[in-house]
């Protein structure tokens, strides 16, 4: 709770004391307080528009990591030493600094590869939960948000909504691995459901088609993830108990807020065990009123990624004084569990072949063990669609998922797939 009397401490913290720099997880400044001759303060970002939504900016109310760790920033946990030094020359104290699980190589590929885009990416570790890298565009300069701040609030763009943690968007067919997962669990992994696809079905009064109408022919489960075929996924749905459906998303963190310590969304399953039949199809694959967030959708990637546990994602591992000691430090938590080892194994299987011979053929490499779903997710009667790919990749121990969405960008496969690659290739390539 935010009271007068805490505003009051706070501002006296900031007379006294340098703000805290903000550190990147291989050790740059990301951002920093400079005063100039005259002892004018300023908050100095090294890295311009890159981490403008994650590190956020420290005026006008504040956002991201400025915001969340604003009192430690300004608190002042340096030795009795270095305290009766700065104040022996007339100096402020120096704040604590925050260091942050974000990597400037993956960040910079990232932001890249967004390139003009509007969207979002996450990187995660999904062993920990450490949050790698997170991008949203538009973006602007954190270091100008108050010169800006009328035109940053007129925009139609809301560039300064994080669409990473707040962008709402339909799952599209990144879904189907959460369908599929039902499937395996009501029918086993080794199932023999098969299903001939002519481009268009229709199922419970609901018309369906594949992607730009292609007919795919016979697939078994398999085949159908690995070619993303609507009209094979809404009939294995068809076959599915809704109640089991519904919980398991509540599993995946569906409904839920995800503990992350910077402004968020929770993602909207509106589905449960009374739901209508005409709602399955479009649930099924990811259309229909289910709403997620990016963050959300790399959650769901990086509990087949580590085994079926999900970790909570975060941003700072370590509080630190100016004299180098640990303050605070964080503990890496376990947030729910929605499968069992062998089904994520079952489903990494399936999301291989999709980067092997299926729609996610371009974030494939030689390099790593690649996996993942693309999507093209319809927002509008037009048909034009969002692209989506979450995925994982592993190389010797060290794993990484992603959650990619370029708004309006339409083929998932060939717009965001190549975006996670190269942030792959990033992080492997250190
Ligand atoms: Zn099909």
């Amino acid at each position: 709770m935010i009271t007068d009397s805490h505003n009051r401490r706070l501002s006296a913290l900031e007379k006294n004391v340098v703000r805290g720099k903000i550190i990147s997880s291989d050790g740059k400044v990301l951002a920093q307080t400079v005063s100039d001759d005259s002892g004018n303060e300023e908050r100095y970002y090294p890295y311009g528009r890159m981490f403008a939504h994650v590190v956020g900016y420290n005026d006008k109310g504040k956002s991201g990591i400025e915001s969340k760790w604003n009192f430690e920033l300004l608190t002042s946990n340096s030795n009795i030493f270095t305290q009766i030094s700065t104040d022996l020359k007339g100096e402020k104290n120096l704040g604590d600094d925050v260091y942050t699980t974000l990597n400037t190589s993956v960040q910079k590929a990232a932001y890249n590869a967004l390139s003009g885009e509007k969207g979002a990416v996450v990187a995660m570790d999904p062993q920990t939960g450490a949050v790698v890298a997170m991008v949203s565009k538009p973006d602007f300069r954190p270091g100008k948000v108050a010169q800006n701040w009328e035109e940053l609030n007129t925009d139609s763009d809301a560039m300064l909504v994080n669409r990473a943690t707040q962008g709402l968007y339909p799952p599209g067919s990144t879904f189907k691995v959460v369908t599929a997962l039902e499937y395996m669990r009501e029918y086993g992994a080794n199932n023999n459901f098969k299903y001939k696809c002519t481009g268009y079905t229709k199922i419970n009064n609901v018309k369906i088609h594949c992607y730009g109408g292609e007919a795919h022919g016979t697939v078994d489960m398999e085949e159908a993830i690995e070619k993303s075929c609507n009209t094979a996924i809404v009939h294995m749905a068809s076959q599915l108990n809704k109640g089991k459906m519904a919980s398991l998303a509540t599993d995946l963190m569906f409904d839920s807020k995800i503990p992350i310590s910077i402004a968020a969304n929770s993602s909207r399953f509106s589905f449960n065990k009374k739901s209508s039949d005409s709602t399955v199809p479009q649930i099924a694959i990811g259309q229909g009123s289910t709403l997620i967030t990016p963050l959300q959708n790399c959650m769901v990637i990086a509990a087949i990624a580590n085994g079926g546990t999900m970790m909570e994602p975060y941003l700072v591992s370590q509080v630190k004084n100016s004299d180098n000691g640990v303050i605070k430090e964080t503990k890496t938590k376990e947030l729910s569990s929605p499968m069992t080892k062998s089904e994520s194994k079952a489903l990494k299987k399936m999301l291989r072949k999709v980067v092997t011979k299926g729609t996610g053929s371009k974030a494939y490499s030689s390099n790593y063990y690649s996996y993942g779903k693309t999507g093209s997710a319809e927002y509008n009667s037009d048909k034009d669609s969002h692209a989506w790919y979450i995925g994982g990749a592993e190389y010797n121990g060290k794993k990484l998922v992603v959650g990619v969405i370029v708004e309006g960008g339409g083929s998932g496969g060939r717009v965001a797939a190549p975006i996670a690659k190269d942030i792959f290739d990033a992080y492997f390539n250190q």
